[in-house]
């Protein structure tokens, strides 16, 4: 089926923008593609360039948000919104209205929001996630890119901006270098398909880390799945639920994960953009999966 998907979607592969926002993302190479599906257990399986490690960028969004909430409680929620947005990723613009407390935890101020806390929470956010990616994935070489991190330091102004203008509202507790630091790290690790279906799992798994124990009640599970669906994929999350059915987080990167609860969790990568910032060969491979398969949240 993955290799039915793939020649499906082979017209769209290349089509679209890379991003172009910092220099490090800008080069690579437009027509690659990989799919990989993991079940509950853990079995993968893939197509094309799934073994190709690429930038997850805004992807770790999602585990950041887990892990501030499995460690730190609801409390995160008083801070940060679970609203769609409307706006694009970096906008400044909603902020000012909603004295600082921004929309929902995957556009850019309220990932700023959500690292602060895990920086408060752990003293290291930026490590404490690498190493759960690590655990998750079962591979132990998931890094930071370090030339990603200095390259989204180097053209940080507007998350810069951010951070400054939620702190003068007193929704940053962390020194804000600090805290930039950490979220642009974040943003930097590298992964493939396989390692990000597999440790995507806890949320098909209803809160179950990959050795069993529990990340997160099965509640907060469904509660961070719901946020995917409504605000995952920028401001096309409702275009995205209408084509593909699932809750699913996209990065600039070209990755896209997505969750089928209760059965399994695919990612897909593909460099290309549309002007929303979700992969165009990306979306129509979810897409097709749902389709093919019938297995969707409706
Ligand atoms: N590192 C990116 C930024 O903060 C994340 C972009 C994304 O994947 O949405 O601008």
């Amino acid at each position: 089926m993955l290799r039915r998907i793939e020649a499906d979607v082979r017209p769209q592969i290349g089509a679209g923008q890379v991003a172009a926002y910092i220099p490090a993302l800008s080069c690579v190479d437009p027509n690659r593609f990989g799919m990989a599906i993991a079940d509950l257990d853990g079995k993968v399986y893939g197509v094309g360039d799934w073994r190709q490690p690429f930038s997850t960028q805004s992807i770790t969004k999602v585990f950041a948000l887990a892990l501030a909430l499995a460690q730190g409680g609801d409390d995160l929620w008083e801070r940060v919104g679970r609203e769609p947005s409307g706006n694009p990723f970096n906008s400044l613009v909603q902020l000012e209205y909603e004295n600082g407390i921004p929309r929902n935890p995957f556009i850019n101020a309220g990932a700023l929001v959500v690292t602060d806390r895990l920086q408060t929470l752990t003293g290291d956010a930026s490590s404490e996630l690498l190493e759960f990616l690590r655990q998750e994935s079962g591979n132990p070489d998931v890094t930071f890119d370090p030339e990603v991190a200095a390259s989204e330091s180097d053209h940080g102004d507007r998350n810069a901006a951010l951070a400054h203008f939620m702190a003068s509202y007193g929704n940053i507790a962390n020194p804000i270098p600090a805290l930039l630091d950490h979220y642009f790290w974040q943003c930097s690790i590298e992964m493939n398909c396989a390692d990000l279906a597999l440790a995507t799992r806890f949320l098909a798994r209803h809160g179950l880390r990959a050795d069993g124990t529990r990340l997160l009640p099965r509640r907060l599970a469904k509660q961070i799945n719901a946020v995917m669906l409504t605000c995952g994929t920028y401001d096309a999350a409702g275009e995205f639920a209408y084509r593909v059915g699932l809750p699913g987080k996209s990065g600039v990167g070209g990755g896209i994960v997505a969750v089928v609860p209760g059965v399994c969790t695919v990612c897909v990568w593909s460099p290309g953009l549309d002007p929303q910032g979700n992969s165009v060969a990306g979306i129509a491979a979810l897409d097709r999966f749902t389709t093919l398969t019938g297995l969707s949240v409706f």
